[in-house]
């Protein structure tokens, strides 16, 4: 048997975390087991549905390389089908007609709850029998599905074990409604069976909908799948995970500066583990993933662990991968890329520190735009006075250099300490300052290398034009 998932996302939002999260644990199931994977839009709602949030799914999926060997299959293309399926259970009397007005169902369920009884829907209560046999052919009506009356529908949740609930209180479901679109629960489980789906992994918001679904596969005659429910995801407080409480869409991850593999990472840890391991690569997370080690409580998201992912493969991964997500973000700020060093020489340099990519692009304006002020603490500090002797000195060592290196600029700051016998400190943070404007940057001599010697030029003559300004300002 070969493994089938699939993610069925209703588009009527963004792709959010728990909806990735899920995404992710299908796809990695069906890798894991040579299988494969499944892409269906669900998107019978016509009212909620939107073309928006059906392209943002599909950004969402690619972003995060969560690729798909078949669809996507659209549920609203598939309206005939459904309704081939519906004149089945029809003819089988497996379902019916059922003609209750909403009113009556309404009257009826005020009864239940006066008397306290289970709010459902009975097709034995003397009101809807008799409403359904003064019916005649052709009066508005829905369809229901027969559920069994007795019995219990029983299935061995991947995650959670064994689940059982009694057919009596499940009611007969509405497959087709009054205005002909068939229901949520009957499509899946038309769509499941015709695409050939072995595992359904989803949140457990959907175990009520299993048992239903259940009844409906074996009216069929078709093959249960297998069911997998997921927990929720919380927010960093502990509440439900909500817009509130900040970025869930993926593309804003992608927006806040965060690489895929670091989300993917991220989310695949938010509910399996593997021992105490936190790194995964996508080879790791395929050979090592499987359902029952996904846990059944919820996880609580926790922001400063993507952080640090984030961070991890920020200087990991090769920095031409980098370098690629890291010019969205440039053009994204505002910075000409082309008016500096390479990408990739500056993903190497400035990596290490970074948390984001929009902090990476942010802090390393400098090494593609010249400035006009310095920052204003870093400057107090660093460029006055005592700072004159050295970056003068600095200056014409820098100026005579043949060969621009690293090494060469870090040989200009040591014979400039030499020769006036001071430390590092004096040399290198008014260096520093002058040359990015700021008092933090990496090694001095390694960003000055990057920063190119014209403009370090430049900006050092500035220097010493601001701490002459500045004395003389002072007298
Ligand atoms: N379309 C459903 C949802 O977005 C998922 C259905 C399923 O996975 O069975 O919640």
């Amino acid at each position: 048997m070969t493994v089938k998932t699939r993610f069925a996302p209703s588009p009527t939002g963004f792709l959010h975390v728990g909806g990735a999260r899920t995404a992710l644990y299908s796809w990695l199931y069906a890798k894991n087991q040579g299988g494969e994977f499944v892409l269906r839009i669900e998107d019978t709602d016509l009212e909620r549905s939107t073309q928006p949030a059906v392209d943002a799914i599909l950004e969402g999926m690619t972003w995060l390389g969560l690729d798909w060997d078949e669809g996507p299959y659209y549920q609203t293309k598939r309206f005939d089908r459904y309704n081939e399926v519906v004149d089945q259970l029809l003819a089988e009397g497996k379902a019916y007609k059922c003609y209750a007005s909403k009113e009556l169902l309404d009257e009826v369920r005020a009864e239940q709850e006066a008397n306290k009884e289970l709010v459902r829907y009975d097709a034995n209560h003397p009101k809807i029998k008799a409403a359904n046999e003064a019916a005649k052919e052709g009066d508005p009506c829905c369809i229901r599905f027969r559920n069994p009356t007795e019995g219990t529908v029983v299935f061995d949740d991947q995650i959670r074990g064994p689940i059982e609930f009694s057919n009596s209180v499940l009611d007969d479901l509405i497959i087709r409604r009054t205005d002909g679109s068939p229901t949520y629960n009957f499509c899946v489980v038309v769509d499941d069976w015709d695409m050939g789906i072995t595992h359904v992994i989803r949140g457990e918001d959907h175990i009520n909908n299993t048992p239903r679904q259940i009844n409906i596969y074996k009216a069929l005659g078709a093959e249960v799948p297998t069911f997998a429910h997921c927990a929720m995801i919380l927010g960093d407080d502990g509440a439900k995970l909500s817009k509130r409480h900040g970025a869930v869409s993926v593309m804003q991850y992608r927006d806040e500066g965060y690489l895929p593999e670091a989300l993917i990472n991220y989310l695949v840890r938010l509910g399996w583990g593997h021992g105490d391991q936190e790194i995964f690569t996508k080879e790791e997370m395929i050979n090592l993933f499987s359902l029952n080690a996904i846990s059944k409580s919820a996880s609580a998201f926790n922001t400063e662990k993507l952080l640090w992912l984030n961070n991890h493969y920020i200087k990991t991964l090769a920095p031409e991968y980098v370098a690629s997500h890291l010019e969205w973000h440039f053009e994204h700020q505002g910075i000409n890329k082309d008016n500096g060093p390479a990408l990739t020489e500056l993903v190497a340099l400035m990596g290490e520190r970074a948390h984001t990519l929009v902090e990476l692009a942010a802090q390393s304006r400098y090494f593609y735009e010249d400035f006009s002020e310095f920052d204003a603490a870093a400057a107090k500090k660093h460029l006055r006075g005592v700072a004159k002797e050295p970056l003068a000195l600095a200056l014409s060592k820098i100026e005579a250099l043949t060969e621009w290196t690293a090494e060469s600029l870090h040989g200009v700051i040591e014979a400039v300490c030499a020769e006036l016998e001071v430390g590092m400190g004096k040399v290198g943070m008014p260096l520093r300052v002058a040359v990015t404007g700021a008092g933090q940057s990496p090694s001095v001599d390694a960003t000055m290398q990057l920063i190119g010697k014209e403009r370090v030029i430049a900006r050092i003559k500035m220097a010493l034009e601001f701490i002459a300004q500045r004395e003389a300002n002072a007298q």
